[in-house]
């Protein structure tokens, strides 16, 4: 089949708002993708950190296929298994006690911020509250998440936002200081910033906000819709810090490709914010989403995919490094578990240039940021792959000098 008739009919109905690249994937199978022309691609990008277990998992298709066969949607009206199992699932995974599931990250980042506004509204019956939100960060497209996201760009046409928000500079306690006040009610922040360029909370900044919202009862929220589910090396990254947030957003991975998130909250935070009739979905938590998230977590465990994740992540840093030594363009190497980047020095190379060679390589990759490439690989990546995209990626980067 030739991609190019698939590509016409897509650019004569859809809504031009992604400059996409002129591939028609068909199909995968673990770390692979495969194109409507039978070319193969080493996936290190997973649909933007979503397919953790990689492509085509048989364990997580079966179960899929059976719940098709059963039911696929209720609404929340009423219970179902797979609803009842996920739920468990998730907030056992990641240490929290109550969960609203939801069909996208930035649904998500709104529950979130509806749940912090009416905890502090139940405290003292006034609607002005603020929340303080991070530069550089990325919550989203929607008009809550969007009010939290500290990139002016995607914000500027569509002004007004959901008003009393201010951003702090990631990883500059003095900066989230001088913004606190009697009205904060939340701070949120990726506990690694994705989308902004791969920048993982330094520990003592993370402690101290935990800290100050302690002091304060301010509700801290940490966005993990990217750097969750294993991809930092624990089910969720605030877990190396030895720190908890009151409300935490997930998504992308935790259903590995059926649509699907999450707000979990602590008993605190869920005791005295939403109830009935303050928030809801149709489709939300429905039973094929949650049979895939129930499933995923699942398979996380019996096949260790956090040990992997330790096991092949220095690794992976480590040859990401020798490039970085190596080039002069590259001016380092960041990130946490098998969430990477590298940083390019742009006016020699453009990293939209090395994603574009890349592709042609038959390597998946995509940018974060301005200056750089980003590495999201399948959680289940070996050595061997990585050796792989090392050699793909050295020739693509030899190409643009
Ligand atoms: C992708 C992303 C979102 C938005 O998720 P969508 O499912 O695209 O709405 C929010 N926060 C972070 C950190 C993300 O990476």
């Amino acid at each position: 089949m030739s991609m190019q008739p698939v590509i016409d009919k897509a650019e004569a109905h859809l809504l031009h708002t992604y400059n996409r690249y002129p591939i028609v994937f068909d199909h995968g199978d673990g770390v692979r993708l495969y194109d409507a022309d039978g070319k193969e691609y080493l996936d290190f990008c997973s649909g933007i950190a979503v397919y953790a277990l990689g492509y085509n998992n048989k364990r997580y298709n079966d179960a899929l296929h059976a719940q098709i066969d059963k039911l696929t949607h209720t609404s929340n009206y009423y219970y179902s298994l797979p609803l009842a199992e996920a739920a468990a699932l998730l907030t056992e995974a990641a240490g929290l006690d109550k969960v609203f599931f939801t069909n996208s990250g930035a649904e998500a980042v709104e529950g979130a911020i509806k749940a912090a506004r009416k905890y502090a509204y139940n405290r003292d019956k006034t609607t002005d509250h603020e929340i303080i939100a991070m530069e550089h960060s990325f919550h989203g497209r929607t008009f809550g998440a969007l009010s939290v996201t500290g990139n002016a760009h995607y914000r500027e046409a569509f002004e007004p936002m959901i008003g009393n928000v201010k951003f702090a500079k990631f990883n500059d306690i003095d900066s989230v200081k001088a913004l606190i006040g009697d009205k904060t009610c939340a701070i949120i922040l990726e506990t690694v910033q994705g989308e902004g360029g791969i920048y993982p909370a330094d520990r003592d900044f993370l402690t101290q906000i935990r800290q100050i919202c302690d002091e304060k009862d301010i509700l801290l929220i940490l966005d993990e819709i990217q750097c969750g589910m294993g991809r930092s090396g624990s089910m969720y990254a605030f877990m190396q810090y030895g720190i908890k947030p009151d409300i935490l957003t997930t998504a992308k991975a935790v259903g590995c490709g059926v649509p699907v998130g999450a707000f979990l909250l602590n008993e605190k935070t869920a005791a005295n914010s939403l109830v009935p009739g303050d928030h809801g979905t149709t489709y939300g938590g429905n039973p094929l989403a949650c049979c895939a998230v129930a499933e995923v977590l699942k398979i996380f465990k019996e096949d260790g995919i956090i040990d992997n994740v330790n096991d092949v992540a220095p690794y992976l840093q480590q040859e990401l490094s020798k490039l970085a030594d190596k080039y002069d363009f590259i001016k380092g190497e960041r990130g946490l578990g098998l969430m990477r980047g590298l940083i390019f020095d742009t006016d020699k190379v453009k990293p939209g240039d090395v994603v574009k060679s890349a592709l042609s390589n038959g390597l998946v990759l995509i940018t974060a940021g301005a200056d750089v490439v980003r590495f999201l690989p399948p959680l289940i990546i070996s050595r061997a792959d990585v050796d792989e995209m090392i050699e793909k990626l050295t020739l693509s980067l030899s190409e643009q000098i």
